[in-house]
């Protein structure tokens, strides 16, 4: 069955099919058509990572009215780590659902702004039972209209000795109730607390995870090879909060990479066999405090290194033993979170991919990279969640409020607002206001090729000109290095260099059209790097492939192979 069959609503398919769900897994076919239908009370025995989240969630989001500004619905849940958890995913599946208020309550946070937020009127509530108590004590949490209660992963409640708190709040809620009950295993506190509470229960037991990849999604993206990098530093934008090892096959593609983020703006740095003892300390030292957010790694040098609490890994290249696949991956979604391995793949990989499927027992979720829309809106999200939780205990600031009120005091709060996502974010609308839409090869039109051809004949994008440089990657030539030898060989501002492609033996880069000329002339006139001489033109589309035809002779045979495709 399909999500669609199930009678889910399109707003929730829409949502759920942008997050991935394409099948529904085991335990959300057999749960969600029975909640749909009629309330059941059910009792899951199922493990983390086999989709409990979904099955209970997206019934309730259908089934909740946005209209009534009551609690309907409550969620209990362990830690909160797991509330947020819940509860963002549950805003997820309702991303296209009107005027529904999801909230999180858990002990260690302001109890004020929890009850705040409950007086304006929350239909579904995700709890630890200790707040939970709490706030219903001082009458913030009405639970009189409840209709379904959820208790996830019972027995870490119990091991966590919520037992007696469970059973006070369950007393509180209507008797008519639907309850439904999710747990790893059934020691007999629960199957009691199921007896009492529940009518005739239905059971529901999930297949079995899958080992060592319990929380991991496996994402395959397919882009061509030389848009690698590009797609690397999309999906980094597209998870803001993104703490991950980028895996490198070789030495060189580890430091190379690396370079390249760094020289990006973003927070890597390389770990590889070429470094000291020293360095690899140091490298390693800054990841664990997270001072560096991806680590660019060979898988050799990333045994040493003993931090698996990631949110994502990333297989810049896939490795040649297939094994390694699941070593790698198995480093993220750990003790319970949710985690995201990445592949990065091009089309002659095919059959790697395939093979690493069979291997690890897995299957790849087949994406696209995000548009630069899409990470806009991200990071723009990820900005107002940033500003919700800031700390606001900075007596220092309160001097200087009261000025500042009055200064903004001709702006609404929507003007105020508004300026301020303005400010943090008109950099990144900028930067991804023409970008390409990276797309899978094979899904790409002939419009498309041409496009690229054209790119080619030294027309690049946004005002800048493709030039053709002798140097490739044999001669030394790095990004850093080809800046530098702009930089010093001509006077005034520095010149904007766009995309950089560095092949073996020659590269080609973009500068802004108005320097092209200038450039290409100083750079003539007797340059010299490594012992060569430099020499530089607009790159033209027939030469291009004339080159990459000479120079295949001497390859390796890779590029040859390509040809079959
Ligand atoms: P549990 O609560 O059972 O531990 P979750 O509900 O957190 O498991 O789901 C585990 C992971 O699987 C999450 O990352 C979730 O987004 C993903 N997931 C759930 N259902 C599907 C599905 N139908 N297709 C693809 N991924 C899914
Ligand atoms: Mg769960």
């Amino acid at each position: 069955m399909t999500f669609e069959e199930f009678g889910l609503s399109e707003e929730i398919v829409k949502a759920i099919r942008e997050m991935g769900f394409e099948k529904p897994m085991p335990i959300q076919e057999k749960v969600i058509p029975m909640l749909l239908e009629k309330n059941v009370d059910i009792t899951g025995l199922a493990q983390t990572g086999t989709g409990k989240t979904a099955a209970f969630g997206l019934p309730i989001i259908q089934q909740a009215e946005p209209g009534v500004k009551k609690t309907q619905v409550l969620i209990l849940s362990p830690t909160r780590e797991l509330c947020i958890q819940i509860a963002k995913d549950l805003n997820n599946y309702s991303k296209y659902v009107e005027g529904l208020n999801i909230l999180a309550v858990y002990g260690g946070a302001s109890i004020e702004n929890q009850i705040r937020e409950l007086k304006r009127g929350v239909q579904i509530v995700v709890a630890t039972p200790g707040r939970l108590l709490d706030l219903i004590r001082r009458k913030a949490a009405k639970l009189s209209n409840v209709f379904r209660v959820v208790l996830d992963e019972a027995d870490e409640m119990l091991n966590m000795g919520f037992l007696d708190d469970i059973n006070e709040i369950l007393s509180t809620i209507p008797e008519d109730r639907n309850t439904l009950l999710f747990s790893a295993t059934m020691p007999k506190p629960i199957q009691a607390i199921a007896n009492k509470y529940m009518t005739d229960p239905v059971e529901v037991i999930a297949g079995v995870r899958n080992a060592g990849a319990e929380n991991v999604k496996h994402l395959l993206y397919t882009v061509h090879a030389k848009d690698k990098y590009l797609a690397l530093k999309r999906l980094a934008d597209f998870y803001p909060r993104i703490y991950g090892i980028v895996f490198c096959r070789t030495r060189r593609e580890t430091q190379e990479i690396a370079d390249k983020l760094i020289q990006d703006g973003y927070n890597a740095d390389s770990l590889h066999g070429d470094l000291s003892q020293v360095q690899r300390d140091y490298v390693m030292q800054k990841f664990r405090i997270r001072n560096i957010r991806l680590l660019v790694a060979t898988d050799v040098a990333a045994r040493g290194l003993d931090v698996n609490d990631l949110t994502h890994v990333i297989h810049y290249s896939l490795p040649d033993d297939k094994e390694v696949y699941t070593h790698r991956s198995g480093r993220t979604g750990r003790m319970g979170k949710a985690g995201i391995s990445i592949a990065i793949t091009h089309l002659r990989e095919k059959h790697a991919v395939q093979q690493i499927e069979k291997q690890a027992g897995i299957k790849f979720i087949k994406s696209t990279i995000p548009t630069g829309r899409q990470i806009c809106e991200k990071q723009l999200f990820n900005l107002i969640d940033k500003m919700e939780n800031v700390e606001m205990d900075n007596s220092d600031i309160d001097s200087y409020l009261p000025v500042i009120y009055k200064k903004l005091d001709w702006l609404s709060k929507e003007e105020v607002i508004k300026r301020f996502v303005s400010l943090e974010f008109n950099r990144f609308l900028e930067y991804y206001k023409d970008a390409d839409v990276l797309g899978t090869p094979k899904e790409e039109s002939r419009g498309r090729e041409r496009q690229n051809r054209q790119r080619d004949n030294g027309k690049a994008e946004n005002g800048y000109t493709r030039i053709f440089i002798n140097l490739g990657k044999m001669d030394g030539l790095v990004p850093n290095a080809l800046i530098e030898i702009i930089n010093k060989n001509t006077n005034g501002p520095k010149i904007p260099v766009g995309r950089i492609d560095l092949m073996k033996k020659f590269s080609f880069f973009e500068v802004k059209s108005d320097h092209a000329g200038s450039l290409i002339k100083a750079l003539n006139n007797d340059t010299w790097f490594r012992g060569s001489r430099v020499s530089v033109e607009i790159a033209q589309s027939k030469d291009v492939r004339e080159r990459q035809k000479n120079s295949s002779h001497h390859n390796d045979g890779r590029k040859k192979r390509k040809r079959r495709f």
